[in-house]
């Protein structure tokens, strides 16, 4: 799926250009979201159902691991059957990465410190230029410290284990290390990526190799948690880095259901203006002393509802006509709810009022109409300057 630029991708930084299947990372491309399946790739059917629900949800871009033969023995019918760009996830394994090629991945995800032999890298960076694919080039502060030879491993536990404050010139390092095997085989179809779980370790990180180097980045703090914290940490960082103009894709990662990384990630992206809306929006009070109304169960019932209709209209939920409509200035359909009743308002204009326990029909009609006409093009969405007055 791709996007149209919005208003806000003029400050995005200008970065060299991919392309992953049909959809296109850096450049002037808009931010695309990818996500990983939790499934057992060489689990064909179980994997496609996940993959189809995260697509559905709106990620554009899925990775998926190959840490045997088998995995990559279900790729093709996996790309075959993905609605949206496969990634392979490769470690270690050489021949992984040569055998999702040859299955047809759009890209592959490869971390070169963790093929010893080089000879074996530039083996999988020909099969990618023959095969026109882009590779993701990846430091994790994970594994930013030498796996293979030990005597450099030592050197550098011990470099990092006396300044931590090393570590993100250590990768920026690690990473001109890894971009010297592309550039030297003349192979620039790369995507960085530079993950910690530590979102200031992530937004120094990408800053500095942002100004490095001019490849499109794949931001993400890795390791994040539960989505109940995760969330915080990754947002923390890769809102910064969004609003500096920096990041071209992004994953957010959790321990959990993936459809949550997605979720989450495209409300990021809508809530920077770097997505434009497909879905209503919900704002709605916190509740405070003024509150009669149950408006938590209320926020909840109207959300489930809403959820059926695909116009970005905005619907203010709010607890009393004092504050309320000041609150929800600029909403297309909104109620005040307060004494046992609630007060509809379509784009400004008092429409219902009704019983509490008419509110949620009576408001997801009001909204799906409201909808329907700015489908038929009757109505527009209100960009801000609607002004509510209590009646
Ligand atoms: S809308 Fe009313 S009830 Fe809700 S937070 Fe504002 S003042 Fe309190």
């Amino acid at each position: 799926m791709s996007h149209e630029p919005s208003e806000r991708d003029f400050k995005r930084r200008l970065t060299r250009q991919v392309k992953i299947g049909n959809v296109h990372v850096g450049g002037n491309a808009p931010v695309c979201l990818q996500s990983m399946t939790s499934t057992h790739t060489h689990d064909v059917d179980s994997t496609i159902a996940q993959i189809n629900r995260l697509a559905a949800a709106g990620c554009d871009v899925v990775r998926v691991a190959v840490p045997d033969r088998k995995d990559t023995e279900a790729l093709k019918e996996i790309v075959r059957q993905s609605p949206m760009p496969v990634v392979a996830d490769v470690h270690f394994h050489f021949q992984r990465a040569l055998e999702a090629i040859a299955a047809g991945v759009h890209k592959i995800r490869l971390n070169p410190g963790n093929i010893k032999d080089r000879k074996q890298v530039n083996e999988v960076i020909r099969a990618c230029r023959d095969a026109g694919i882009p590779i993701r080039v990846g430091v994790n502060e994970g594994s930013i410290v030498e796996r293979q030879d030990q005597q450099l491993r030592a050197a550098e536990r011990e470099n990092l284990a006396a300044d931590r404050s090393n570590l993100v010139g250590l990768m920026v390092r690690k990473m001109e290390d890894y971009i010297r095997i592309f550039e030297e085989n003349d192979f620039h179809d790369v995507v960085l990526a530079a993950k910690s779980p530590d979102p200031i370790i992530v937004i120094d990180a990408y800053r500095a190799i942002s100004r490095r180097f001019d490849y499109p980045l794949h931001l993400g703090v890795t390791h994040a948690g539960p989505p109940e914290t995760g969330r915080i940490r990754s947002i923390a960082a890769l809102a910064s880095l969004l609003a500096e103009g920096i990041g071209d894709t992004i994953r957010i990662s959790y321990a959990a259901d993936p459809i949550h990384e997605v979720e989450d990630g495209k409300e990021l992206l809508c809530s920077l203006g770097l997505r434009p809306r497909t879905e209503p929006e919900l704002i709605a009070c916190p509740t405070c002393g003024r509150i009669e109304v149950d408006l938590f169960k209320l926020v909840t019932q109207i959300r489930t509802k809403l959820a059926s209709l695909k116009t970005p209209i905005k619907v203010a939920v709010m607890g009393c006509v004092v504050n309320g409509p000041g609150e929800a200035e600029g909403a297309d359909v909104a109620v005040f709810a307060g004494r046992g009743r609630g007060v509809i308002y379509v784009q400004g204009e008092q429409v219902r009022s009704v019983n509490e326990d008419q509110i949620v029909e009576a408001l997801y009609d009001e909204a799906r109409a409201f909808a329907s006409r700015v489908e038929r093009g009757e109505a527009r969405l209100s960009r801000g300057e609607v002004s509510i007055t209590p009646a």
